[in-house]
């Protein structure tokens, strides 16, 4: 693909692509947000009137979606969660999470690398119970 920047077209066609899969994904959506997608890329060598088709719907669905259109209400890319809505909303380029994903982020990436520890470890070690009392370290001040 070539570096070129994308025209606000171009990536208001992409964007429309990319929400399509967030919700309720159909076969549908799926093939619509290939389709568009494949516009996108091949922006510049597409036919003015299949250009002008995708660009009306995308924006269609950007007034659908976004009613207000107002770049400031910032969302969280995963879950659409809204900054008010989550207790924070951590920002990056054209994207935001907010801290329940990061969470279930978190947790998928422990839980991956602990079955990733379990394939590697060999199954010999006895599953018992940990005989170790939780002994939480003492913080006092000691002096
Ligand atoms: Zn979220």
């Amino acid at each position: 693909m070539p570096d070129s920047p994308r025209t606000p077209d171009q990536t208001t066609v992409a964007w429309a692509a990319d929400r399509l899969l967030i919700t309720d994904v159909t076969e549908r959506k799926r093939a619509l947000a290939d389709l568009l997608r494949h516009l996108a890329d091949t922006w510049p060598q597409q036919p003015d009137p299949l250009r002008e088709h995708a660009l009306a719907f995308a924006q269609a669905l950007h007034a659908h979606f976004d009613r207000p259109v107002p770049a400031a209400v910032p969302r969280c890319t995963w879950c659409g969660a809204r900054a008010e809505d989550r207790r924070q909303l951590i920002k990056g380029p054209g994207t935001a999470i907010c801290g329940d994903c990061i969470e279930l982020v978190t947790e998928i990436a422990r839980e991956s690398r602990e079955q990733q520890k379990a394939d590697n470890s060999s199954p010999a070690t006895p599953g018992g119970e940990d005989t170790r009392k939780q002994s939480a370290p003492v913080r006092g001040e000691t002096p």
